[in-house]
């Protein structure tokens, strides 16, 4: 394998012959030379190649376009301009494949949303392939925190029968033929026709199933897709998206807390040592100061703050918003960033929900109105992890079930974890685009998604 532009950039000058392949980004003629950046994707920037138009035949170089292909191989000299240390001195140039002038990413810049209409060639920009890049990197550190604390990775199904969590509207898996549907007597849908024999649904959550290995290993962690038909078009949502639920046995609300802001640090953390030239990029062409904003964040503690005390705040100022909040609303977006962008000026989170506003499984505190669940705050995009304390005690959890109108019998799996050594347990969903929207600063979650998943939007 040759190496990739990224070690060749920091490579010192050398009468070694090496090989720099890639995409041609730009080419600049002078009179005598022509200057050709190539870049691998491996980094931001690419390298820059010297071709001696003397040496090189017309029609070669005329052929080196926007967009094609080339393996040039030469040696690194010290660069005369200012913005690289070393430079290829072309030897030999090949293009292997050629781009001509319908290539869609020409030089001048384009709009974000022009690009998702060309996705397929988009990562070739400099601003999505910073976001893959950013985006790997907060991958692997998702792991690497739970690895490196004890938890274990859980793959827990896509396709679930289970309609429980309640999380989101669901999209609905059939083999039935749409067009003859077959109907029982009572006219409707005969599910046990059906490739499961019952009805059955993407995924919006893996928690249920993921609390299940909690109470075996103690601690995991899932992450994977997750799908919910949300027809709201924001900026904020897809309808697949990538989620990360850890879930922890022996532990409660305050333990979840601690877990949820180490972890955010952490990844954030890695993300500013392993990305700097992406983050730099983002600081100064996305978002401005997201670097600053993004270390500061790291370095300082979260506030914490309850529900009834945010409502307090947010109903002192209830004039700046559209939705008049009130004690039992479900807050809303803009009463989320007003928390953490106004009010904490960092990530805030929220505690002790009215219960009527939060799902099921959440533990009932002692005033029997709240529930122990947390949301994380920050500024500009609301929430970005939903979490709780888990009711572990049977009696509580079933009489929760019945006043909610769930069967029981749907649930007997779950709540044999609560008849058999049942524990106190907690844990919380991070949307991973979400995170990768706050630290690159893009504006629209379509954006940090190779090919994003959204009402009337399906494409490649
Ligand atoms: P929101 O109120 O923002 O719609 P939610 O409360 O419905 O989110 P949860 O069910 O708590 O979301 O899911 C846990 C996390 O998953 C959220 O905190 C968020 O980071 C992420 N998330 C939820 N829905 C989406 C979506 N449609 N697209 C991307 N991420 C999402
Ligand atoms: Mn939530």
């Amino acid at each position: 394998m040759s190496r990739l532009i990224r070690e060749l950039r920091t490579s010192a000058p050398s009468d070694e012959i090496i090989t720099a392949e890639g995409w041609v980004r730009t080419k600049r003629d002078s009179k005598t030379v022509c200057f050709i950046e190539v870049n691998d994707g491996s980094c931001l920037k690419g390298l820059q190649v010297v071709a001696d138009k003397e040496r090189f035949d017309g029609e070669l170089l005329g052929s080196v376009t926007t967009g094609c292909s080339v393996a040039c191989s030469g040696h690194l000299v010290a660069s005369q301009g200012a913005s690289q240390e070393v430079e290829l001195s072309a030897e030999t140039i090949q293009v292997i494949g050629k781009a001509d002038d319908t290539y869609p990413l020409q030089k001048k810049r384009h709009t974000l949303e022009y690009l998702r209409e060309i996705a397929h060639l988009r990562p070739r920009t400099n601003t999505i392939g910073a976001v893959a890049r950013v985006r790997s990197t907060m991958a692997y550190a998702v792991h690497r925190f739970f690895q490196e604390n004890g938890f274990y990775y859980v793959n827990t199904p896509l396709i679930t029968a289970s309609d429980c969590e309640g999380a989101g509207q669901m999209f609905q898996v059939t083999t039935l033929d749409l067009d003859n549907v077959p109907k029982g007597e009572n006219g409707k849908v005969d599910y046990s026709k059906d490739f499961f024999g019952k009805k059955a649904n993407l995924t919006v959550s893996g928690q249920l199933e993921g609390e299940t290995y909690a109470t075996a290993l103690r601690n995991i962690y899932t992450f994977g897709p997750t799908f919910r038909a949300e027809d709201s078009n924001t900026k904020r949502h897809l309808a697949e998206f990538w989620m990360i639920e850890p879930e922890m046995s022996f532990c409660t609300l305050e333990g979840d807390m601690k877990i949820a802001e180490d972890f955010l640090k952490y990844i954030f953390r890695y993300t500013l040592e392993h990305c700097s030239e992406d983050m730099n990029f983002f600081s100064a062409f996305v978002e401005p100061g997201i670097s600053d904003t993004i270390r500061h964040v790291v370095d300082s503690p979260f506030v914490h703050m309850t529900y009834t005390d945010a409502i307090k705040e947010l109903e002192k100022n209830k004039d700046r918003f559209d939705y008049k909040p009130f004690w039992g609303c479900d807050i809303q977006t803009e009463h989320e960033r007003f928390l953490s962008e106004e009010i904490c000026k960092c990530p805030v989170i929220v505690t002790d929900y009215p219960k009527e506003i939060k799902s099921f499984y959440m533990k009932l505190n002692e005033d029997g109105k709240t529930v122990r669940a947390m949301d994380v705050l920050v500024p500009r995009l609301g929430e970005i992890i939903g979490g709780s304390e888990r009711e572990y005690r049977l009696d509580i959890l079933t009489r929760r079930m019945k006043d909610l109108g769930l069967k029981e019998e749907d649930y007997w799996w779950y709540l044999d974890l609560r008849r058999y050594g049942t524990v106190p347990h907690a844990g919380f969903g991070l949307g991973f685009e979400r995170a990768v929207q706050y630290v690159t600063g893009m504006q629209n979650i379509r954006d940090v998604i190779p090919y994003p998943r959204a009402v009337n939007q399906a494409e490649f």
